[in-house]
């Protein structure tokens, strides 16, 4: 039987690992032939940082076929390539993060592509200043990224964050030469290097498709992270809906859960639902400077949290950890677990 992985990020090399190290065959469907640090896009945006790519061996089980392409269409059993090959697949996992492409003219740092798009765009005018829109995650790390890179930066965000580690940031921001501005805005507005970070837009394949989708294009997938009425299709990641988090803490145990789920469905047991809880969310605030805020399992905030130098390199390791969850998965299959939900 092989299982057909869609996407080389962190939720498909977890799963593609976890599966043949188990004895699956597996291929992995991939645009790129190496594997992209997402997390690590805003560094490269700003030039701190060349690029964020790790060769695809270096992560992923050798017994997994890459093929390199981009999915166009799921079909019954198969999937087409832009190349116009079928490929067959027994079981489909959908996780091709979401990477979608700006339509509004600003700029993202949501995929590689975009993000050598606004480094180019940022090393043409060195001295222009940028205004980041958002003031989520990627908005504060790349506003910091920017203030590292000697960058004049104005951060614009609808309202006053609830999140105390939000608040945080930018309290940090500020003090450290960003202009931050509360207002509602279209990017598309906006003169001059903007760059729009509010939220994550996903490809629009699934839609496509003609699979089940939420009205911002996220495949729907229940708790055993199956598509319903496809009981062949799975997905993970930032490209499904789900009530969690789009992070790179939620794409490595659903790409790791999903992999379980198909073993188990191969042994015939049905696949427990997927669960989790959070434990930290870790923020680079640019010169070596982070926020390492402790996280109760339904992803509030707890009162502790680690700021400044220390903040940044606890935040320095989570990223090599990343990294070390896929390779250590690669090695030994079902050595990554995650902890349990609320
Ligand atoms: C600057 C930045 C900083 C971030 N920092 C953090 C952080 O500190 N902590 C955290 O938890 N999260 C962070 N995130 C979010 C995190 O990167 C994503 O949630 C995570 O990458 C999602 O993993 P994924 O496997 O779903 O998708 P991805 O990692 O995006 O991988 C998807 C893969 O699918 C491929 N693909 C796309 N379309 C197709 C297709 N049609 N056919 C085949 N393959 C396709 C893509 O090329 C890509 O390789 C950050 C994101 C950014 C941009």
């Amino acid at each position: 039987m092989t299982t057909t992985v869609l996407g080389a990020g962190y939720a498909g090399v977890m799963a593609a690992n976890r599966l043949a190290g188990r004895g699956e065959e597996v291929v992995l469907v991939t645009p790129e032939p190496w594997f992209v640090e997402r997390i690590r896009l805003h560094r490269v945006a700003t030039g701190l940082r060349e690029n964020a790519r790790l060769d695809l061996k270096t992560v992923l089980n050798p017994a997994v076929e890459v093929i390199e392409g981009t999915a166009t269409k799921i079909g019954d059993g198969k999937v087409q390539l832009a190349s116009g090959e079928n490929l067959p697949y027994d079981t489909l996992l959908y996780a091709i993060g979401s990477g979608a492409s700006a339509s509004n003219g600003s700029y993202r740092i949501v995929s590689e592509r975009e993000t050598e798009r606004l480094r180019d765009a940022l090393a043409e005018a060195p001295e222009a200043p940028v205004t980041v829109v958002g003031a989520g995650l990627t908005g504060v790390e790349l506003a910091g990224a920017l203030r590292e890179a000697g960058r004049e930066v104005k951060l614009i965000t609808a309202a006053t964050p609830e999140r105390r580690a939000i608040q945080a940031h930018l309290r940090f921001l500020a003090k450290h030469g960003v202009e931050i501005e509360f207002a509602r805005v279209d990017p598309a507005e906006i003169e001059g290097i903007v760059v729009d970070t509010t939220g994550f837009t996903v490809p629009s394949l699934a839609a496509d498709s003609g699979l089940p989708v939420d009205e911002s294009g996220r495949l729907l997938v229940d708790e055993q992270l199956t598509v319903p009425g496809h009981p062949n299709i799975l997905g993970a990641g930032d490209a499904v809906h789900s009530s969690f988090r789009a992070a790179c803490a939620t794409a490595l145990p659903m790409g790791a859960h999903a992999a379980d789920v198909i073993i188990e469905r191969r042994q015939g047991q049905s696949g427990k639902p997927f669960r989790m809880g959070y434990v930290l969310q870790c923020t680079d605030l640019g010169g070596g400077r982070g926020r390492v805020q402790f996280l109760h399992p339904d992803d509030t905030e707890r009162a502790i949290a680690i700021d400044g130098r220390a903040g940044g390199l606890v935040k320095e390791t989570i990223c090599r950890m990343t990294v070390r969850w896929l390779t250590q998965e690669r090695d030994r299959a079902g050595r990554y677990s995650w902890p349990a939900g609320a």
